[in-house]
């Protein structure tokens, strides 16, 4: 530890503020000092001042901290790298102290959310004292309430638990929305797996779907999902009859030959035209296997089913797998509508998509719009189709049947 700053004397007005554990981490001695007095200035009893990375984290391995204030230039480890790792203690929430360019503190800020932490703010050169006292009034809020790394990720479900969930016809589809954007019209909905447990709980598919992915209960999954939603679509009256039912294609889907012609005699069975089902296939899926996804998805076009290239943005490969197969949708993934708030690059990035999306024809949809001012920016950009909390949340087929009722009737009277 290079130096601890008990004070005695912190105001009335500033109590809550001596309550706090502060570590500093700062190479430079005189940014350190500055730092220093001025955190004591606004009521910090309990400062630790670390010189490096390695310091600061034996220092958090030892116990919670409020709020760790980190510069971004350091020898050695670097601040991101600190950063990185310190999210994986108990520190209630994280600001930056540097001078670094615009593209560097976005790249520290997303390194703190992807690690679970808060980032609470941003401390520029010279410093505001007013901007730090913000900062601890913010970091006072703060209950630690967020996870620390590891402990975020859920215990998986065991297979077997799975299994038994699968023979109990426990997993059901939700449904959300798919948006055209210039009427407002719905164009589809996806179809997205939860486990509905006989004690009520509803579990996402974060929670399940990669303990089956590999395993013959995927395919298991993907066929009772399939032939349920099926059986779903004739519950939505005649006035949805264009509207189309998009499925997340599985690795283990692709893989089976017999697909392409297992799926057209559900539809047979269902009376549904391949033309209304929509499969939705992640880059990175697709990216994995590309010839036999070249066949499956070129077998599946040809009996009249749209593919669509889900997550688009985050796999690799993309450009070659749009060039050679017949996509006729591009989803892009929603980290980037999610990153559009930050500015920066995040516009020029999803216009250069949905440009590549229109000029290839290929319907181009937005993931995870949740605000008015995305929508406003999407639509601008020449964005048809969203997706998004904005127009709807996955829903069980009860609440579809109803939403679809007043937006089909709402459509139809503009
Ligand atoms: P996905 O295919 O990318 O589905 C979109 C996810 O984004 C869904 O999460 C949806 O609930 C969520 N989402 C939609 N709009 C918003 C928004 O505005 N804000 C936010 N924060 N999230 C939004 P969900 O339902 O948890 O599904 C996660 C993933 O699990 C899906 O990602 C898909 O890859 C997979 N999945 C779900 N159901 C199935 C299935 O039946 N089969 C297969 N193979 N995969 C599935
Ligand atoms: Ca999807
Ligand atoms: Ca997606």
């Amino acid at each position: 530890m290079l130096s601890s700053f008990p004070m005695a004397d912190a105001s009335a007005s500033a109590r809550g503020i001596s309550d706090l554990h502060v570590l500093l981490v700062e190479d430079d001695e005189l940014q350190l000092a500055l730092l220093s007095a001025s955190l004591r200035h606004c009521g910090v009893t309990r400062l630790t001042a670390m010189h490096d990375g390695w310091g600061a984290l034996a220092h958090l391995a030892a116990g919670p901290c409020d709020l760790v204030i980190s510069d971004l230039h350091m020898p050695g480890m670097d601040g991101i790298e600190f950063l990185n790792r310190a999210a994986e203690f108990d520190v209630g929430g994280f600001a930056i102290s540097s001078g670094a360019d615009q593209d560097i503190m976005r790249a520290a800020e997303a390194v703190v959310s992807d690690c679970g932490g808060q980032l609470l703010g941003i401390l520029t050169k010279p410093l505001s004292l007013e901007v730090l006292r913000g900062l601890l009034e913010k970091s006072l809020r703060v209950t630690h309430a967020l996870p620390r790394r590891g402990s975020e990720l859920q215990p998986a479900v065991p297979a077997a638990e799975l299994r038994t969930a699968l023979e109990r016809n426990e997993f059901i589809p939700y449904y959300q929305p798919k948006i055209q954007l210039q009427t407002g019209s719905i164009s589809g909905v996806e179809v997205l797996c939860r486990w509905q447990r006989a004690c009520g709980q509803v579990v996402g598919p974060e929670q399940f779907i990669h303990v089956m992915e590999g395993t013959p209960l995927m395919a298991q999954l993907s066929w009772t999902l399939l032939e349920r939603v099926m059986a779903d679509t004739a519950s939505w009256g005649q006035e949805a009859g264009a509207v189309s039912v998009a499925f997340n294609l599985s690795a283990c889907m692709l893989e089976d030959p017999a697909l392409p012609d297992k799926l057209l005699s559900a539809c047979k069975r269902h009376d549904l035209p391949p033309q209304r089902i929509t499969l939705e296939l992640t880059e990175t899926v697709a990216a994995s296997r590309p010839r036999l996804v070249r066949d499956t998805v070129a077998r599946l076009g040809l009996r009249g089913f749209k593919m669509s290239i889900d997550d688009f943005g985050t796999g690799y490969a993309s450009m070659d797998l749009l060039l050679r197969l017949p996509f006729r949708e591009l989803k892009i993934d929603r980290s980037f509508i999610a990153s559009l708030k930050a500015g920066g690059k995040a516009t020029p990035m999803l216009d250069a998509m949905i440009t590549l999306g229109r000029r290839l024809n290929m319907e181009v949809v937005a993931e995870g719009v949740e605000t008015e001012a995305e929508l406003a920016c999407i639509l601008q950009l020449g964005c048809t189709t969203g997706q998004g909390y904005l127009f709807a949340k996955p829903m069980p087929n009860e609440a579809l049947c109803s939403w679809l009722v007043t937006h089909l009737a709402a459509n139809a009277a503009r």
